[in-house]
């Protein structure tokens, strides 16, 4: 007898009970599934877990690099499939969960020790609606089940509080950190806690903003994040350029309205991240269009593409568009983002759709630079 004995190799896995069917065999099948994102088979992006076989029937669970894949129901359709081709199966039984692909630029500052993403929101001007964006993105993704914390660093305009309804102060615990506040499943924490009353603008100048941010990043007990978003303050002059360094950024949402100089603005905010090397996850166009909601017919209020040529001028992928509508309005000032909704719209599935999509090109930067789930060794 030997002391110990070996664990046997995933080929030469014998069947679990008699049935015939191997670990092996439904490895094989699934090698022949393709995150369709990620151009890779599952097996070898280490996304299958837990293969249990009982009888007939095959469990595992599918593990993805966010729980805002927007191929999540392609993806499962995809394995049940290639499972049930497997000779000797007749039921498969899939748990789909997600650990979200960390960015490692993250890892190596040790400023967000819990905190997988971050996500600057940006505007080269104000009013089109960037925060607005912000809440919705960060709001979407916590329904999609990812761990969301959100930074309103608007020094100009802190309006997240009132459109996450939250009207109280955050606590300090005991190791003096500040506990965000916790509102639509996303942890809020706002710049605009610090003022003294609600119409009080903030003016601070570039220094005293950069170390501002810095104190609120790193003082916050923001706990383990799949994303925080950052609603970064509009602009894209040389103080600008400092906040962005001043936030290890994984990728930056660049807001705009159809209007001609509102585009302009956005080419500049594209410009500003570049010089930071802040990689561009793309274009969200606000106040896209409007649908009547008595006839549903639409209009190009401003003009019809303008977001989508510029995207495609400046090279970055156009994320989203989201309509005008009163709805967005009313629910940022009574503080129930459209997101958040438990009824589909077309401005909820807006946000929804742009949210899924930054989620997978965060996840793909990921795994392309060598990133990925933390892998369980069995
Ligand atoms: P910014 O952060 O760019 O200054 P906000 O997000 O604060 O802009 O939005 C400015 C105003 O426009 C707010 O009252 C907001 O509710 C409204 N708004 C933003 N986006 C939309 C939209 N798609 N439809 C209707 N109103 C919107």
């Amino acid at each position: 007898m030997p002391i110990f004995q070996r664990k046997p190799k995933q080929d030469d896995a014998p069947a679990t009970d008699g049935s015939g069917l191997t670990e092996a065999a439904i490895l094989k099948a699934l090698s022949t599934v393709q995150d369709p994102d990620l151009h890779r088979d599952l097996v070898s992006l280490k996304m299958i877990r837990d293969i249990e076989i009982e009888g007939a029937t095959v469990r595992f669970t599918v593990q993805l690099t966010t729980p805002a894949c927007p191929m999540r129901e392609q993806i499962q359709a995809d394995c049940d499939a290639a499972v049930k081709a497997v000779e000797g199966v007749e039921t498969v039984e899939i748990t789909m969960g997600a650990d979200t692909a960390r960015d490692n630029k993250l890892g190596a500052q040790a400023m967000l020790p819990g905190v997988r993403n971050t996500i600057a929101v940006a505007s080269g001007k104000g009013g089109v609606g960037k925060s607005t964006v912000a809440v919705n993105l960060a709001v979407a993704l916590a329904v999609e089940g990812a761990a969301v914390g959100l930074l309103d660093a608007d020094i100009y305009g802190p309006s997240i509080p009132i459109m996450l309804g939250v009207d109280e102060q955050p606590e300090v615990s005991e190791d003096r950190k500040m506990l965000p506040i916790e509102s639509c499943g996303v942890k809020l924490m706002s710049i605009g806690f610090l003022l003294p009353d609600k119409d009080t603008a903030m003016v601070w100048r570039g220094p005293m903003v950069h170390s501002a941010l810095r104190n609120f990043l790193t003082d916050t007990a923001w706990g383990e994040l799949d994303y925080l978003v950052v609603d970064m303050p509009p602009g894209t002059g040389d103080a600008h350029l400092t906040l962005t360094q001043s936030i290890p950024l994984t990728g930056a949402v660049i807001v705009t309205t159809p209007q001609e100089v509102a585009l302009e603005d956005a080419r500049k905010a594209v410009t500003l991240f570049n010089k930071t090397s802040t990689p561009i996850l793309g274009l969200v166009e606000n106040m896209s269009y409007f649908i009547a909601p008595d006839t549903g017919t639409r209009y190009d209020i401003f003009r019809s593409g303008g977001g989508r040529a510029a995207a495609e001028s400046l090279g970055v992928p156009l994320l989203g568009e989201i309509p005008l509508d009163m709805t967005i309005c009313e629910g940022g000032d009574a503080g129930v983002p459209a997101a958040s909704s438990l009824s589909e719209s077309p401005q909820r599935d807006a946000f929804m759709d742009a949210a899924r999509e930054v989620a997978k090109l965060i996840s793909v930067q990921n795994m392309s630079a060598g990133s990925g789930p933390v892998i369980e060794s069995n």
